[in-house]
């Protein structure tokens, strides 16, 4: 039972229902909207406050570079991160894994005493290994690296239900050796699917190379906590955990840090410039070249205090309910869930968060997307950036419903009202 009311109870604290009236917004994994405080909170940095940071020596520019810092101290708080752990500010979950596939290509061995398969930088035939499951933003960047180094991109299967074959690492026959980067997602943005990382990490750390999370779909859905990824490198978005855009985490460990090539040149990462070359800030400042993201860090921090005040137990609680009755009705009407089932859900033999993928026999998911669209539901249709997966599943899109603090059964009910619509137009 739900200890904090979500759902309606939330739904003033957000303009986006007053101005949509009518709308059922089910599309949250691409982005969340955005409460009243966060909207405020930017709106106050650029009327009132409107300064750059870290530079200015006048106390506007000390207000707004207090509020900046203190947002990286809520997100380190937020991830119940040990001191040993910074966060650099990038532009969302897609540049932080950017940046780190292009820092760790400019590596030579200078990452050696922290992970023993780092003895050189990436070469020829290193592995990188991935999953048939990730977003484009956690797959594109690592097969540009293996391009550029000559290291080869493996790949883990899914199961039908889209979780990962932990199986997979006996019956492999790459040299562990060889590998030098894993990098999952924590929880699929198609399937809903927290993945049992644990088989994988263990992988990692038993042969010396670095475990990264791509943890955009997890953070904002359940309490996490940084020894629960037990990750060297986090990455996650603001916009999906009702901050603004143009923001995103990348976390990890200072020492490790400190030993790599920054990304971008420019303002602010440096130490000492001279024309026979540059010495480089520490972390986080290294890798934050230029004018950072003030405003919306400022709308981040406010995001969090609102989603400290719910509570991330409730959060996924709230989440947890929706998913197995919207799962429940999915399935009594004979419609595709291309996830767990409702009965893994509801046992809790598979955890999953609020990303619904479902489609109707003989329907397009874009057809079920647009007659859903014109009774006012909004859910998302085609291959949500996981071409892999789903070539995997054998099909070229799925619909998608997802959900967030804001929804609740009159959302599902609507939803699956629409489907019944649909049903009916196409007579399947
Ligand atoms: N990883 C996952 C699992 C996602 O769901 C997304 C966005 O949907 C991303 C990465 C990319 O996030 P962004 O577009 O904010 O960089």
């Amino acid at each position: 039972m739900n200890t904090y009311p979500l759902g309606k109870s939330v739904q003033h604290d957000f303009p986006f229902f007053e101005l949509n009236p009518g709308i059922t917004y089910l599309d949250s994994t691409a982005t969340s909207l955005k409460p009243s405080v966060v909207i405020e909170a930017i709106t106050d940095y650029y009327s009132r406050y409107s300064v750059n940071i870290h530079r200015g020596v006048y106390a506007l520019s000390v207000e707004a570079t207090e509020k900046f810092e203190a947002v990286r101290k809520a997100v380190l708080n937020f991830l119940q991160a040990p001191n040993e752990i910074e966060a650099i500010f990038t532009k969302g979950t897609t540049e932080s894994i950017n940046l780190l596939a292009v820092s760790l290509e400019r590596v030579k061995k200078e990452l050696a005493p922290f992970f023993s398969n780092w003895q050189s930088g990436l070469e020829k035939d290193d592995v990188i290994l991935i999953s048939e499951s990730e977003h484009h933003s956690n797959l594109v960047p690592w097969q540009m690296l293996a391009e550029r180094t000559g290291a080869k991109v493996v790949y883990i299967p899914v199961r039908a239900d889209g979780s990962l074959q932990t199986e997979f690492i006996s019956q492999n026959e790459f040299s562990h050796h060889k590998l030098k980067i894993v990098a999952l997602s924590a929880t699929s943005n198609v399937s809903g699917v927290v993945h049992d990382l644990t088989p994988f990490r263990e992988l990692a750390r038993k042969n010396g190379a670095i475990f990264m999370i791509d943890a955009a779909q997890a953070i904002c859905h359940a309490e996490t906590s940084w020894a629960e990824f037990s990750a060297d490198f986090i990455a996650f978005s603001a916009h999906k955990m009702l901050g603004p855009t143009g923001l995103g985490i990348l976390a990890g460990n200072r020492d490790v840090l400190s030993v790599m090539p920054p990304f971008h040149g420019g303002g602010d990462m440096i130490a000492l410039v001279k024309k026979e070359g540059t010495t480089y800030n520490h972390p986080p400042h290294r890798f934050e070249a230029g004018t950072p993201p003030i405003a919306e860090a400022i709308g981040f921090g406010a995001a969090l205090q609102y989603l400290n005040k719910i509570g991330m137990k409730n959060v996924e609680q709230w989440e947890h309910d929706l998913t197995a009755y919207a799962l429940a009705q999915l399935e009594e009407n004979g419609w595709h869930n291309y996830g767990p089932s409702s009965d893994d859900v509801i046992s809790g033999r598979v955890r999953k968060a609020g990303a619904i993928s479902f489609g109707i026999e003989g329907v397009h998911p874009h057809d079920i997307g647009t007659i859903l669209d014109e009774t006012g539901v909004a859910i998302r249709a085609g291959h949500h950036c996981c071409q892999l997966l789903m070539q995997s599943w054998g099909v070229p899109a799925t619909a998608r419903a997802s959900l967030y603090i804001y929804n609740d059964r009159d959302d599902i009910d609507r939803l699956i009202d629409g489907l019944r619509m649909v049903k009916k137009i196409f007579k399947k």
